[in-house]
This record gives C-alpha cells, structure tokens and sequence, in this order.
C-alpha cells in the first residue's frame, strides 16, 4: 500500500500540474475587422436583409457592445488607434497616410508598438490577413511591425475578383487608385489568387490558425477583411443569397457581407475543431460606420456616417467572444473603444508597457464579467485635425462639433435619449457644455499635429501609360 499511495498521489498532483499549465496559457486573440460596414448591418443591431448568423454567433456566445466605438470615422487613424491601443493623434495618424511606397514617413511611426510588436514580447506568433494602410514604405511592413505572417495588400482599399488583380506591385502604379489592382503579398512576394479576395482572406487565416506550430504558443490573428469597402464587387456565389433585394448596390453589399460571415463561420469552426474556441478571444468590429451613399450600407437611426463624427461614423458593430469567461448573451450599454482591445489581451500577459507610450484602453474582462460594476471609460474623445472638428463622450452625453468647431459651437446631445443626435441640450446644461469642451481642449492639448502628407499631398504614380 505504501508505494500506491505516492504513486497515486503523483498522478494526482501531475494532472493538475498539467491541467493549470493549460489554464495559464493565454488567451490567443482573433480580431475580425470589416471596412466600412454599417451599425445596422448585422442580425445583433437588428439587419433584417442580411442574415449574419455566424458574426452573431460570436455575439450570441459572449457579448454585444451597445455603444461600441472607434477612435477615428475613417479607415486608416481609426486602424493605427487600435493596433498601438493608444489615440493615434498622439502621434499624429490623423488620416489616411499616402500611398507612396518611396514615402518613409506616411505610415504608422516606428517609434510606437504594434499589438504584435507587444504580444511578441510574450510569445505569440501573429499574423496579420487582409488590409494594412499603415505605411506601404518598407519600414513599415507588417513582417517589421511584430507580425509573423502577412497576406493581403498593403494600401487603403482593393478589389476582389482575381481577374482585376494585375499590377505586379506598386511600383507599377501609374494613375491614382491603380493599387486597388495590385497583387496579393504573402509575406514580401506578390502570388497569383484564383479565388474572391474576401474567400482568400478568410482561407489564410483558417489555415494559419490550423497550423499546428502556431498553436504551440498563443496566436493573434488580426483579420483585416477590405469587405464591404468599395468597389462593390461580388461573385453569384453571393449575389444568389439575395433574390428579394431588388436595389443592385444593396444587393452587393449584402452578397459582400454575407461572404464575411462565411469567412467568420470557418473560422469559429476551426477554433472549436482545433479545440481551442475556449482559450480563443474573438473580437469582431468595424474600422468606421458606413458611408450609406457609396456602399449602400445603413447605419440604421444613428445620424451621419463615414468620416462623420456624429455616431454613425464612429459607432460600429462590435462584439467579444471568451468562451467560459464572459458570459453569453449579453449586451454591454457603457461605451467601449476599440483601444480596449489591446489593454485586454496585454492583461491577460506578463507584459510591461513603455512608460513613455502608455495605453488609452481598458481592459474590459472585469467589466463583462461583472467584477466591476463601474464604467470602463470616464470619457471618450475624438478630433478630425485637418478639419478642427471634435466630439467627446462622458456617460450618457456628447459633445460635437463635426466641422470647424469655432464657426460651428459644438454641440451637446443626450445619447442615452437621443441616439440620433437630433436635439442640441446645451442652452439647458451650459455648466456641462463648458466642463466637456474644457476636457475635451485638455486632451487636445496632448494630441500631436499630423506628421506625414496625405494622399492628395504627395502624389507619385507617373501619370505615364
Ligand atoms: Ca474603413
């Protein structure tokens, strides 16, 4: 009996041994971006015309975000806020960088961290599947940002039939807009495609999540999908899911969408036949609202949308999924940030944070499992540099003026009543009107100019056919 026991004893012991190993291993982290999608566009903001049962899952598993917002209405400050975690303006991402591959200084400065670049620093093998924009100059590729993996394109927007994708690189550019014709990078070489983008998207990131290498230490996998951004570009494939929609925009649209959602289901499909969709987080969001006129998208009642700071241009579609961890079902009304989305997964790590970069987010577990029953953001701010516009939320009041704010006062809205930001409250709350915009200026005052020329700036393609 005497040798039974210690050995039954090791066993025991082992098991739990090994049983805490596997709880201790972090959280991978899946973050599913669309562009340009409107809040209204999926089943959990109420879409009727586009069933997206796959994107709801993650909803339907973990959490819906009520006021779920970006820091910037367009694409490419809105994508440098959540992938350093901090307000881009702090160093100066204030819009869409050139497209200018010779051009060193439009991109994301390489003075801030990546969250790959961070996660690194714990071991996680990321990659990085669709959209970069954040500097096409080689100093700013992804495989010398912390990714590991990158295949997709590195300007602002793309096609997505094969057949269009016929320029070499952007070397080849010779009128503007041409990178949209550019071919798919794996890593650093351009590879012929045969399918629609977005199916090639979703297929990279399912087979770098299969990959078994990659689950040997925690993966990040940010899949930036250019869907549903324009050109409205779809195969019958999709379009067939949509014989009641008779507006020929809305009916791309929604066959663009629903190829995402296609995309999502692989990949939460993949999470559980890997036996990891519990130690996964899936974090699903738009990078802005939806500019309704040019994709037919539909913010629903929220007012303006794409490059607006009224709420359609900043609240977007956001979900959270951690399987085990938060619980399902549940809709989240503080407002979030997409910033939070680093603060999260760095504290689920032993990771230590620059002192001199310090994160704007929050780490949202404690509030989604009800630990904190307090509110992750006192407040929330935005500014438009080039167009000294500005917005700042506290609770359930915001502040906005969505063009020059000394011509046009901003003003004060209660959102929790008016979701629409129809009835300017600020003859009535005046000491609040004053409070917000002192705070607002005292944010501004932190924030740096723009460091790099637009677009329409620096022009570079030859003009030459
Ligand atoms: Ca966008």
């Amino acid at each position: 009996m005497k040798s039974i026991i210690p050995a039954f004893l090791i066993v025991f012991l082992s098991c739990h041994l090994v049983k805490d190993k596997i709880k201790s291993k972090p959280p991978n982290l899946i973050v599913i971006m669309t562009d340009d999608m409107g809040w209204a566009d999926v089943g959990f903001n109420g879409c009727k015309d586009i069933p997206t049962p796959n994107i709801d899952q993650i909803a339907k598993e973990g959490v819906r975000f009520e006021d779920g917002y970006v820091t910037f209405p367009v694409c490419g400050p809105s994508r440098a806020g959540f992938l350093t975690g901090r307000y881009q303006d702090r160093f100066g991402f204030t819009t869409n960088p050139s497209i200018n591959p010779s051009n060193a200084i439009s991109g994301l400065p390489v003075q801030e961290e990546t969250m790959a670049q961070v996660l690194r620093k714990a071991n996680y093998k990321n990659a990085i599947i669709g959209k970069w924009h954040m500097g096409t100059n080689a100093v700013f590729h992804p495989l010398e940002r912390g990714f590991d993996y990158f295949y997709g394109f590195l300007s602002g927007g793309h096609n997505y039939l094969p057949e269009r994708l016929n320029i070499k690189d952007l070397s080849e550019v010779k009128r503007k807009w041409q990178w949209y014709s550019t071919k798919i990078i794996e890593n650093r070489k351009p590879v012929e495609i045969d399918d629609y983008l977005t199916d090639e998207l979703s297929n990279a990131a399912v087979q770098f999540i299969n990959k078994k290498a990659n689950q040997e230490e925690p993966f990040m996998v940010y899949l930036a999908y250019n869907a549903p951004h324009a050109p409205l570009q779809a195969t019958e494939k999709y379009l067939s899911r949509f014989p009641d929609i008779k507006d020929k925009k809305r009916k791309t649209y929604a066959a663009m969408v629903s190829a995402v959602d296609d995309g999502v289901g692989n990949i939460l499909r993949t999470l559980k036949k890997n036996g990891i969709d519990e130690n996964t987080i899936v974090v699903f969001l738009s990078d802005n609202g939806g500019p309704e006129q040019k994709n037919a998208s539909d913010n629903g009642l929220l007012k303006g949308g794409k490059s607006d700071l009224f709420e359609g241009g900043i609240r977007v579609p956001f979900a959270m999924r951690w399987k085990g961890v938060i619980p399902e079902n549940q809709t989240y009304t503080h407002p979030v940030s997409s910033l939070d989305i680093m603060a999260t997964i760095v504290a689920q790590n032993d990771i230590k944070i620059n002192k001199d970069r310090p994160l704007d987010g929050v780490n949202l577990i404690p509030f989604l499992t009800g630990k904190n029953k307090s509110k992750p953001h006192d407040m929330l701010f935005w500014r438009k540099w080039e167009q000294n516009a500005m917005a700042i939320r506290q609770g359930n009041y915001k502040l906005v003026s969505n063009t020059q704010q000394q011509k046009n006062k901003p003003k004060l809205f209660d959102i929790s009543k008016d979701i629409s930001e129809k009835t300017n409250i600020q003859l009535s709350k005046k000491e609040l009107h004053n409070i917000l915009l002192k705070e607002w200026n005292i944010w501004n005052d932190q924030m740096k100019d723009r460091v790099f020329p637009t677009l329409s700036e620096d022009i570079w393609w030859t003009n030459k056919d």
